[in-house]
């Protein structure tokens, strides 16, 4: 059977779908149902009436992360609409409650446009204790998301942007380390220019890069002032235009310590990679197919390359299954009224942090026995490695704490054994 096959089956046993909705408390009896709803129910209600931040004492809304959607760019299908979004919504559903322990409700909104999306989303708050936006086309996906963040006191992430960018982050962070390179001296080549990208960017900017070293390239050669001046790009990619003569990606690439490809497959070929400078490390993160495959881009010259992919076959797969889980985890035991650039950062170093930790044998196991030791071939943690929850959960919950985004404060202590447990 294909793979095709066995998914199709997978989601249509039944029941139909992959999730369903449990009871916490007791319900077995005539007076738990009464404690459960009317007339029991209203006692809490009245808490929260006078206190809102009952809800998270009283309700679900603390663990409850709402991944919301309108089907415009989902995974490599495109804009396949709400409806046809729909498993892949719940699918985001499954890997938080198995890598966080944390409740989704998915909800996929037939809007196409941007502000009745907004004014659909923005008065879900009371709901839950955050939002994770999913596969929303840029770019559309900025406004929203801005907006969004303006008008709601949760945090408000879209994972298309945020995840990919704090994971590819991470690997940055200790590629520069493993290659002896600093960060503020980096020049970085970007084909892409969409949601990914344009967050990676200014994700790298955060971490150290100098904006004026960023380069980026979309399907019409490099983003330059002129381009920008005759109108050319989206106010949002406009950000980075340089003041440089017009070339393709090719051009963009001669001389670039980093190259991060978040576009199609395919349109990076060895002769680029040759033209790049010494040591040079490259994330080709296209999906399926990546901008240069792994062994062309190794083999293409005799240093060291440094090479991630978006793919689970080769070493240092940025997978975003590595962030979102354990930052909402996080910011939800904090009740943080956002996920700000700090927590981002936060996120970014206690991954990057963990892959120079010695790595157990189960997780090793779990892979094949591959050595995984810190080096070119293993920059970031591995997805089923569970020390990223107790890592990256903490990191982000002090970061709120320290930035003024939390609405509680935790000891950092208990916190980590209340996790392990
Ligand atoms: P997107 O918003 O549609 O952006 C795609 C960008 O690629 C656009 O700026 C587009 O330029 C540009 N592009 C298309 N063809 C190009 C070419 N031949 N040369 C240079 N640029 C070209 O999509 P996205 O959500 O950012 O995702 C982009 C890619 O990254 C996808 O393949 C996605 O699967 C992958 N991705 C991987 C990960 C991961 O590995 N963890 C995470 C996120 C995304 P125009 O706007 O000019 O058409
Ligand atoms: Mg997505």
């Amino acid at each position: 059977m294909s793979l095709d096959d066995d998914a199709l089956e997978y989601h249509g046993d039944d029941p139909p779908g992959k999730i369903e909705i449990r009871t916490t408390k007791s319900t077995t009896t005539q007076r738990d149902l009464s404690l459960a709803y009317s007339p029991g129910v209203a006692a809490p209600c009245r808490e929260i009436d006078e206190n809102p931040a009952d809800a998270y004492q009283y309700t679900a809304k603390g663990n409850l992360v709402g991944v919301v959607s309108n089907g415009s760019a989902v995974l490599g299908l495109g804009d396949i609409g709400a409806q046809a979004s729909k498993p892949v919504m719940e699918g985001k559903g499954v890997l938080f409650k198995r890598f966080a322990d944390i409740d989704v409700f998915d909800i996929e909104l037939d809007h196409d446009d941007p502000d009745a999306f907004v004014e659909s989303v923005a008065g879900m708050g009371p709901t839950f204790g955050g939002i994770n936006l999913e596969d929303i086309a840029a770019p559309d996906c900025f406004r929203i998301e801005e907006r969004l963040r303006e008008r709601m006191d949760i945090p408000v992430f879209h994972d298309d942007q945020h995840g990919t960018a704090i994971i590819s982050g991470a690997a940055l962070l200790n590629a520069v380390e493993i290659a002896e390179k600093d960060l503020e001296d980096l020049h970085v080549t970007f084909a892409g220019a969409g949601a990914a990208a344009l967050a990676t960017a200014r994700f790298f900017v955060s971490l150290g890069v100098r904006k004026a070293n960023v380069t980026m390239v979309d399907i019409d050669g490099i983003l330059t002032t002129e381009r920008a001046e005759a109108g050319d790009l989206d106010p949002y990619s406009r950000e980075f235009a340089r003041d440089v003569p017009e070339g393709d990606l090719a051009d963009a690439m001669v001389g670039a310590d980093v190259f991060v490809g978040l576009s199609v497959g395919g349109i990076v070929d060895a002769e680029m990679v040759r033209s790049m400078a010494d040591d040079p490390i490259l994330f080709s993160m296209a999906n399926p197919d990546p901008e240069i495959d792994y062994e062309t881009a190794k083999n293409a010259r005799d240093d060291t390359v440094i090479m991630a992919t978006g793919r689970s076959d080769y070493p240092n797969q940025v997978n975003n299954v590595l962030g979102f889980p354990f930052i909402f985890r996080g910011a939800l035991d904090v009740r943080a009224a956002e996920i700000n650039e700090e927590m981002k950062v936060a996120a970014a170093e206690a991954i990057a942090g963990l892959a120079k930790q010695d790595v157990p044998d189960a997780v090793r196991k779990a892979y094949g026995d591959q050595p995984l030791q810190f080096g070119p071939e293993y920059i970031i943690p591995k997805p089923l490695d569970p020390r990223v929850l107790f890592e990256v959960a903490p990191a982000v919950a002090r970061a709120a704490m320290d930035s003024g985004a939390a609405r509680v404060d935790i000891d950092p202590e208990t916190y980590v054994e209340a996790l392990e447990a």
